[in-house]
């Protein structure tokens, strides 16, 4: 017996980098090269309380903005659950 649930599944289409303009490859809705996608809700005390940004970054702009950072970006080796 096989039951299944219907579900209503988005599937990315189109992936741009904001700042260089540059597409992303996709296979199947999965990027093939690595993107930085930043989601930032704003809230009180800020200007933009209530408000939420979104936008994506290749990994080439991504090391060219963090690399002007004064204070170098945070790295750690993530540990990998097989
Ligand atoms: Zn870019």
């Amino acid at each position: 017996m096989r039951e299944y649930k219907t579900t209503e599944t988005r599937i990315l289409t189109r992936l741009i980098c904001n700042c260089c303009g540059k597409v992303v490859a996709l296979r199947g809705g999965i990027p093939m090269e690595g993107v930085c996608a930043v989601r930032q809700s704003w809230g009180y005390p800020s200007e933009k309380d209530g408000e939420q940004d979104s936008f994506d970054l290749c990994e080439a702009c991504y090391d060219c903005i963090t690399g002007q950072f004064k204070v170098p970006v945070t790295r750690t080796e993530q540990i990998e659950w097989l």
